[in-house]
C-alpha cells in the first residue's frame, strides 16, 4: 500500500486558514481515508482545498548581521560592525506567523554569527521545535575552543532539540593548525546532534571539458555577491553579459525557502526582498506573492540577470565571472531606484 507523501498531503491542505469550513489548523478526519488504485487519500482534503498552496518548506532566520569575522567571500558584508539583530519578541511574532504555513518543515538560524546571541539562539531553537519545525544552526564555530568547551555550548541546544548543526570548515575561516570547526564537529557527534561542515575554497581556475570550447571555469564554490565581488572577482575568467539569461540557483517563481532578517525583510536571494514581515504576516505575503509583478524578480525570471540589465538600461560591464556577479552588479546600480526591493543597503556594502 502506498500513502501520499507527507509533504503532498500538507500541500493539499495548506490553506485551511482561508477556508470558512474548517478552523485554523484543524485536521481532516483520518478515518475518511479511502483507497483508489494504489493511492490512499482523504476526500476531505480535496473538498476543503480551495486555493493554490504556499510551498515554502524552509525559513532561514538571519538572527544577526553581526559577525566576529569579516570574510572575503561573505555575500552579506557581515563584520563586527554590522547592525541588526532579532529581538525575542520579533522571534515570537515570526513563529506565530510561521505556524500558519503548513508546508513549513524546517528553520535555520544563521547570520552573521548566530552564536554571538546565544540565549536568543537557544530560545529560537526551542520555539521552532515547539511548533513542530526541525531547527538547524549555521555557524563559523568560533566558540569551539576545545571539544570539552564546545560540549558546554551545545548542551542547551541539544536540550532545545537542535536537529542540525552546520559548521564552516575552510581556509576562508581557519588555518589547519587552529581549527575550532573540528572541535565543534566532534562535540556535536558526542552530543548526538546531526552535524555537517561547509567548505568554500578560494576561487580556482580550471578547464572543464564539458564547457563550451573547453573554456576555463571558476571552481571553489564561492558565490560572487557582496564582499566576494569586491575582493575575489578580479582576474578570474569572465563571459559576455548576455550569456547570463537565467538565475541558476533560486526558484524565484515559487521559492521553497527564504531568508528573513532582523529588519523584517524576506529575501528570495540575499538582498532581494519580496516584502516585510513586520508589516505583512509571512503567510499573507506568500498568498499575495506575484513574482512577475516584482520589478527585480520579474525580470530575473523572464531572462536572468541579462534581462535585468536590459530592461532598466543599466550601465554595465561587457563581461562577468558568472550569473550572480552580473546580477549583483546590476542590482548595485538599481539600489536607489528600487530601495523597497533591494534592501537592506548594508548587504550591498553601503550604509
Ligand atoms: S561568511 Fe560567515 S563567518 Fe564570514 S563574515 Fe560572513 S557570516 Fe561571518
Ligand atoms: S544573485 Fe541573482 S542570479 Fe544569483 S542566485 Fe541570486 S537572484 Fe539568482
Amino acid at each position: 500500500m502506498f500513502s501520499l507523501p507527507h509533504a503532498f498531503k500538507r500541500l493539499l491542505f495548506s490553506s485551511v486558514y482561508s477556508c470558512g469550513e474548517l478552523e485554523i489548523g484543524e485536521s481532516a478526519p483520518q478515518s475518511a481515508n479511502v483507497t483508489l488504485c494504489s493511492l490512499t487519500f482523504n476526500p476531505y482534503l480535496f473538498i476543503y482545498r480551495i486555493e493554490l498552496p504556499c510551498m515554502l518548506t524552509g525559513i532561514h532566520i538571519l538572527l544577526t548581521y553581526a559577525c566576529n569575522f569579516e570574510c572575503d567571500h561573505c555575500f552579506l558584508y557581515c563584520s563586527p560592525k554590522s547592525v541588526g539583530t532579532f529581538l525575542l519578541q520579533q522571534l515570537r511574532t515570526l513563529f506565530e506567523d510561521a505556524e500558519r504555513i503548513t508546508s513549513l518543515e524546517q528553520v535555520y538560524f544563521e547570520g552573521g554569527e548566530p552564536f554571538l546571541y546565544f540565549p536568543l539562539l537557544v530560545e529560537g531553537v526551542r520555539m521552532a521545535h515547539a511548533i513542530g519545525l526541525k531547527a538547524g544552526v549555521v555557524t563559523n564555530g568560533y566558540w569551539a575552543t576545545s571539544v570539552e568547551d564546545a560540549a558546554l555550548w551545545l548542551a542547551p541546544l541539544s536540550q532545545a532539540n537542535l536537529y542540525d548543526l552546520s559548521v564552516s570548515d575552510d581556509s576562508f575561516h581557519y588555518e589547519d593548525q587552529l581549527n575550532p570547526a573540528k572541535a565543534a564537529v566532534e562535540a556535536a557527534e558526542m552530543a548526538g546532534i546531526p552535524v555537517s561542515t561547509i567548505c568554500i575554497e578560494k576561487p580556482t581556475v580550471k578547464t572543464d571539458k564539458d564547457q563550451e570550447k573547453g573554456e576555463p571555469v571558476v571552481g571553489g564554490g564561492c558565490m560572487f555577491r557582496g564582499r566576494a565581488v569586491e575582493n575575489l572577482a578580479t582576474g578570474l575568467p569572465q563571459r559576455l553579459w548576455h550569456h547570463f539569461n537565467q538565475c541558476p540557483y533560486e526558484d524565484l517563481e515559487d521559492p521553497k525557502r527564504v531568508h528573513i532578517d532582523p529588519f523584517g525583510n524576506v529575501h528570495v536571494c540575499q538582498g532581494i526582498s519580496i516584502g516585510n514581515v513586520w508589516e505583512t504576516p509571512l503567510y499573507q505575503l506568500f498568498e499575495e506573492y506575484d513574482p512577475y509583478a516584482h520589478p527585480v524578480v520579474g525580470q530575473l525570471i523572464r531572462g536572468g540577470p541579462a534581462q535585468l540589465l536590459r530592461e532598466y538600461k543599466v550601465d554595465h560591464d561587457d563581461v562577468y565571472v558568472d550569473a550572480c556577479h552580473c546580477c549583483y552588479c546590476g542590482r548595485l546600480e538599481l539600489l536607489d531606484r528600487f530601495p523597497q526591493y533591494l534592501t537592506p543597503k548594508q548587504v550591498y556594502g553601503k550604509n
